[in-house]
């Protein structure tokens, strides 16, 4: 875990303004993917399993992040291994509901106060992803648990063969089914003009890093970004549900 320094915007001057969109795309029947978008949490599960499983997956676990009494009570105060709690009662909630036969990926991230600056507490299990946007540029965050990934980090495949690799649906890690998951967790320092995108293999599969890039810099309104990166998966083909949440904080 990086820990976050004193360049971290303090927790009452900093405003979040937030957008989301989601889109079942234009060869899927039903959209299973879920979001959840509301201050301290903002989240996308993607869920799996077919016949309406992975829907009833990835909606129960947003369900689970966001009314979780955990949050109610601690707010921005989250802890590290309570976020971790929180996930594990998702995991065993999807579990119980779905008889372990439906999984989904989860990232995102949790606003949380460290001592008097704010933090990203980054997490994620699976193959949807967290971005930060900077003056440094577009960051990916959350780094894949997925089998394409892994050979990326082997070196038998480029990025760009991971993008159309018959195994690239294929998740190591999801919450719900096959072994416990245990989430990565990140911890960044929010700064002024931040930009977090939170999305699902549905956008990352078709529209490429520079035009997610350039569209998270021209739009202006997190909501209209949103939109905007759903309408070019759409464009693109739309082959997977698609969903972006957009949170930026400025003081
Ligand atoms: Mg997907």
């Amino acid at each position: 875990m990086i820990p976050t320094n004193a360049s971290g915007l303090p927790p009452h001057r900093a405003k979040l303004t937030w957008g989301y969109s989601t889109d079942r795309g234009t060869r899927r029947e039903l959209n299973e993917d879920s979001l959840l978008a509301h201050d301290p949490i903002f989240a996308v599960a993607d869920g799996m399993g077919g016949h309406e499983a992975g829907e009833v997956a990835s909606g129960i676990c947003v369900q689970v992040l966001g009314g979780h009494p955990l949050v109610a009570s601690r707010g921005r105060r989250l802890a590290a291994h309570e976020l971790e709690q929180i996930i594990d009662d998702a995991d065993a909630g999807i579990r119980e509901a779905t008889e372990s036969r439906a999984g989904t990926t989860l990232s995102g991230v949790v606003v949380v106060e460290e001592g008097n600056t704010l933090g990203w507490l980054v997490f994620n299990v699976g193959d949807s992803r967290t971005y930060r946007l900077n003056s440094a540029g577009l960051q990916q965050i959350s780094v894949d648990h997925s089998e394409v990934q892994e050979l990326v980090d082997m070196g038998r495949i480029t990025k760009q063969e991971a993008l159309v690799h018959p195994r690239r649906h294929v998740v190591t890690r999801a919450l719900g089914t096959g072994p416990k998951a245990v989430p990565d967790l990140t911890l960044l320092p929010v700064q002024n003009g931040d930009r977090i995108l939170i999305c699902s293999d549905g956008l990352t599969g078709e529209v490429d890093h520079e035009q997610i890039h350039r569209i998270m810099t021209e739009l202006r309104h997190p909501q209209d970004a949103a939109d905007s990166l759903v309408q070019a998966a759409l464009r693109a083909g739309g082959r997977d549900n698609i969903t972006a949440v957009v949170v930026e904080a400025s003081d």
